[in-house]
């Protein structure tokens, strides 16, 4: 489902889940129960659901095509892996089928990104295929933060699980089959793309920065903000971040940069239609969606 086109540069969700998911406090451990209230009231809808106090999320792929390119950024959970079972009541989408719906196959993948390896990211990298992880996307070139790869590959050592379970079945098959190259935090990837460093979440997250022309960027910021409540609240992490304080300190940085300027980013777990623009608001941030039947050339 397209989410915003500027010329020939495009760019699609394909979504695996969406729905209420988490409580409040589950999500954000640090939160005011108060205060959340009342920033879900003034937010749209289909962001927080007051009955059951869930939060809504997301789980998706950005697909970026660009004249010549078509790059999947991070690849969701996956099928026939070893994985806790998910929230009842948290739907899912066929996202081989959106795949299909834009008129791709996985030989059309150019190039996959993924911003860190947490389980939600990194799924359909591999496919099962006569029991084995084998590479999805035949043609594809899969981008990999070396500095979050030496934390997951420490983590499968020390035998722990899940962390374990995701570097061997999502990871590892590519860079034994000589498909991923690690790249630093902060690499430049051609074509006005550009990798910027986001720790915090995950230790070696990045965003992913294409410059359009202008002052105008695309801002793919990964998990730097689950939910717009972050805008209105930076330092409320969530449980899933390895470092809080670090986490809201990258919040901050990127926002304050980014605020008001003319820059979408796409976070990925806020529902569809996600795209948005940061815009500051007396010392704290708000966040505006960009309508996905939006147009420009
Ligand atoms: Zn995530």
């Amino acid at each position: 489902m397209e989410l915003i086109r500027f010329g020939d540069v495009q760019v699609s969700t394909l979504i695996e889940r969406e729905g209420p998911q988490r409580k409040t406090r589950e999500l954000f451990p640090t939160a005011d129960p108060g205060r959340a209230r009342q920033h879900f009231r003034e937010m749209e809808p289909f962001l927080y659901q007051p009955a059951s106090d869930r939060v809504y999320n997301t789980y998706q792929s950005f697909l970026l095509r660009t004249p010549r390119r078509t790059i999947l950024i991070d690849t969701c959970v996956g099928e026939n892996k070893a994985r806790p079972p998910q929230f009842a009541g948290y739907p899912k989408k066929p996202w081989l089928d959106a795949l299909a719906a834009e008129g791709l196959s996985f030989s059309d993948i150019d190039l996959v990104i993924c911003t860190h390896l947490h389980v939600d990211h990194v799924g359909w990298n591999t496919i099962l295929v006569d029991g084995r992880w084998q590479p999805t996307f035949p043609k594809a070139k899969y981008l990999f933060g070396r500095v979050e790869c030496e934390y997951w590959e420490e983590q499968a050592k020390l035998g722990y699980d899940l962390p374990g379970r995701i570097w061997t079945d999502s990871c590892l098959p590519l860079i034994h089959a000589g498909r991923a190259e690690l790249v630093e935090m902060d690499a430049d990837l051609g074509d006005g793309m550009r990798l910027r460093p986001a720790p915090g979440h995950s230790p070696g997250m990045f965003c992913v920065d294409v410059a359009l022309g202008g002052d105008r960027r695309l801002l793919f910021i990964a998990d730097v903000m689950h939910h717009p409540i972050q805008c209105r609240e930076l330092d409320w992490s969530t449980c899933f971040c390895a470092d809080p304080v670090q986490a809201a300190a990258t919040r901050r940085e990127l926002f304050s940069e980014i605020a008001d300027a003319d820059v979408i980013v796409f976070p990925e777990h806020v529902p569809f239609p996600t795209a948005g623009r940061i815009e500051s608001d007396n010392g704290r941030f708000r966040y505006r969606f960009v309508s996905p039947w939006w147009r420009t050339s």
